[in-house]
């Protein structure tokens, strides 16, 4: 079977691997549609070798091996990109987003198979094969959002108009926020729109305008940053007093990580910094719930669809067309 891999910079090549037969506890996936995540654009960035790719998937079940029973051939699934255990004492005491003994699946979604434990696969329902490979970065959002905690009223500021920030923004409508600013590069015409769509009420242009500056006097209760680690301090710094910062963004070198924060600021304003990483990968039932329900429209996301063997393509598409692109997804009949 066909199988892409990437490595920098943006440089695809599309393989003949063997797919290997699954063993008692997997599953045989067709892959229908798999998600480029902003991980997959960092790599392309900074890894130096090839390797398989792509985590946000939805598909078939082809064949079960024979000790699995949650699923069944033929099923429409999406799958998990970690899985918790169930059985660890974190598990076990009832807090199962803080499993060490999670199961995590090959990131390979950019095939046209793949061989997975059952237990990461998660019926799709009345969802489109697209739709489900939205579900896993939708969980991701709502991790986001879980963490700022944000209560009804809220001032919300998001840093970022990529598909995580905008699924944020509008789980943040849903919430009950009060009044929603994004933060947005000015060329990304097509996610500013979204940003609307979903709810924002204002969106400012990073590169022309100072944050600060115009968010001065506000009282902006959660920040919300999806954006790399540089930003965090000027995210700590418009949020009011006893606000929440809910950190995602990564960066894509150890230097890029590090920034500098004024401790003293922080605990005489009472912030809370804190970090989501949706690790076990979780509430994929309710992602579902409010897809099939019409509360989230995750459809309107995806912007540029390519096949497999068109993958260079999508890649470059998610580095040069910033104007158009909201999510990239690869597609197979
Ligand atoms: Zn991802
Ligand atoms: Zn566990």
């Amino acid at each position: 079977m066909k199988q892409a891999f990437l490595k920098a910079p943006f440089m695809v090549e599309i393989r003949d691997v063997e797919l290997k037969a699954p063993g008692a506890d997997e599953v045989v996936l067709d892959i229908k549609a798999c998600g480029v995540c902003g991980s997959d654009v960092n790599a392309a960035q900074a890894s130096a070798a090839y390797h398989p790719f792509g985590h946000e998937l939805a598909g078939i079940v082809e064949a079960v091996g024979s000790h699995v029973t949650n699923v069944h051939v033929g099923d429409r699934v999406a799958m998990e990109s970690s899985s918790y255990c169930g059985d660890c004492p974190a598990c076990r005491n009832g807090h199962v987003e803080l499993c060490d003994h999670k199961y995590v699946p090959p990131y390979e979604g950019f095939a046209e198979k793949i061989v997975v434990n059952a237990r990461a696969l998660v019926p799709i329902r009345s969802l489109s094969f697209e739709e489900g490979a939205i579900i896993e970065p939708f969980g991701v959002a709502m991790d986001l959002v879980e963490v700022a905690d944000i209560q009804l009223g809220d001032e919300v500021v998001v840093y970022g108009a990529g598909p995580i920030a905008l699924l944020a923004v509008r789980l943040a409508r849903l919430k009950g926020a009060g009044h929603i600013t994004v933060l947005a590069h000015a060329h990304s015409q097509k996610r500013i729109e979204l940003a609307y769509d979903y709810g924002a009420d204002e969106v400012l242009f990073t590169d022309q305008v100072s944050v600060p500056e115009v968010l001065k006097g506000r009282n902006i209760q959660r920040v919300l940053v999806t954006t790399p680690p540089s930003t965090v301090p000027e995210a700590v710094s418009i949020a009011s007093f006893g606000g929440v910062i809910s950190v995602i963004g990564i960066a894509k070198t150890p230097e890029e990580s590090k920034c500098t924060l004024d401790i003293n600021y922080m605990h005489f304003h009472r912030l809370q910094l804190r970090f989501s990483h949706a690790t076990p990968a979780l509430f994929f039932p309710l992602c579902i719930d409010l897809i099939e329900r019409g509360l989230v429209d995750v459809g309107k996301l995806i912007t540029h669809r390519f096949t497999l063997e068109d993958m260079q393509q999508a890649m470059s598409a998610v580095r040069d067309d910033k104007q158009t692109v909201g999510k990239v997804l690869m597609v197979r009949e």
